[in-house]
């Protein structure tokens, strides 16, 4: 029977569905290389979410991994157990190194408009594992920050 309790609860239940819509806000992001848009991960939104630049960098690294990267994409493809057979060792070590090429190409390609964007090397730093190779690079090309 459908009574005012019920009415009550579905109406704060909606209530508490239009708040969390509203917390998780993302934003759409276009990848300066690719003019691809995508939106922003939820994850990624949480973690960096008082830090705009570095939740953008962040972003941009897993959508270049997963988008121009092709041998990355191979491994979660239809025969990607067989593929990651062949290299993947520790699936971390490989991610971390996978990142930091993506990192070191987004800065190559896309200096120029991380430049502008304010963005520089201590927002690199604050990435998962950057390594001094692509540390040095983010010095090189965006400069001392
Ligand atoms: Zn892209």
């Amino acid at each position: 029977m459908f009574t005012l309790l019920t009415f009550w609860k579905c109406f704060l239940y909606f209530l508490k569905n239009q708040f969390t819509i509203k917390m998780r806000n993302l934003d759409q992001i276009t990848c300066p290389i690719c003019n691809e848009k995508f939106m922003e991960s939820e994850y990624l939104s949480e973690v960096f979410k008082d830090d705009t630049k570095t939740k953008f960098i962040s972003n941009l690294v897993t959508h270049y991994r997963h988008s121009h990267i092709s041998y990355w994409n191979k491994c979660w493809g239809r025969n990607g157990d067989r593929y990651r057979g062949h290299w993947f060792k520790d699936y971390d070590i490989e991610k971390a190194k996978v990142n930091n090429r993506a990192k070191r190409q987004i800065i190559r390609k896309a200096g120029t408009v991380l430049k502008t964007m304010g963005i520089g090397p201590r927002h690199f730093k604050r990435l998962q594992e950057t390594d001094v190779k692509t540390m040095d690079l983010a010095l090189k090309v965006l400069g001392q920050d």
